[in-house]
């Protein structure tokens, strides 16, 4: 199996990591793929799109003619998990919690509202525990990190978890989305559970 990480900036190093430890865990003979061109899609068997900064992400994808790409595999069931940066990237509607609405390259294939740094300032990064027993694991501490929140889902969308007001994992069919890190978590359930997604 061959998982992709785009990896343009942000936590593609921990993403891989974390993959690994999933792989082991699972025992699957798995492949890892810095993905920054459209020929290294071709390859993979599922994406992660990790967190970092998603104007960033957006702008450098579409240049290389990645998001495009990226877009019609993820329509034709591709499996995706966008984490963070990643999330926001997924979803249709995104605006900023101080901003409003701003405009972005984007993916734009999951029914979801995302709002872009969400948790304001005092609470820009923050760690939680969450119980992840929904997706066969445990409760675990994981980071936010000027975290978007999903605020409003749709269609097919399904909510797996939430903190506070607001959903921190969901599920449209092959498409993950966290706004949390989940490769920055001592726990690999969320990767795993992305890699059963994948073996369907
Ligand atoms: N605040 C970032 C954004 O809006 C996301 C932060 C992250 O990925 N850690 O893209």
């Amino acid at each position: 199996m061959k998982v992709g990480v785009i990896a343009y900036q942000g936590s593609f190093e921990e993403h891989a990591l974390q993959l690994k430890r999933a792989f082991d865990a699972l025992s699957i003979q798995g492949e890892i793929v810095a993905v920054k061109r459209p020929s290294e899609l071709s390859q993979v068997d599922g994406i992660i799109i990790p967190g970092g900064e998603s104007t960033t992400i957006g702008i450098v994808a579409q240049k290389l003619g990645v998001l495009d790409v990226l877009k019609e595999k993820i329509s034709q069931g591709l499996p995706v998990m966008g984490t963070c940066a990643g999330s926001i990237m997924l979803a249709k509607e995104v605006t900023d919690a101080k901003v409003g609405k701003k405009s972005q390259p984007l993916l734009g294939v999951m029914d979801a509202t995302v709002v872009r740094n969400y948790y304001g300032r005092q609470r820009e990064s923050f760690e939680a525990v969450l119980d992840f027993s929904v997706i066969g694991g445990g409760k675990a501490k994981v980071v936010f990190i000027r975290a978007p929140a999903i605020t409003k889902v749709w269609g097919r969308t399904k909510e797996l978890l939430s903190f506070g007001e607001s959903k921190v994992m969901v599920q449209e069919d092959n498409m993950l989305a966290t706004t949390f890190h989940p490769e920055l978590s001592g726990t690999t359930a969320v990767h795993e559970y992305f890699l059963s997604m994948i073996k369907k």
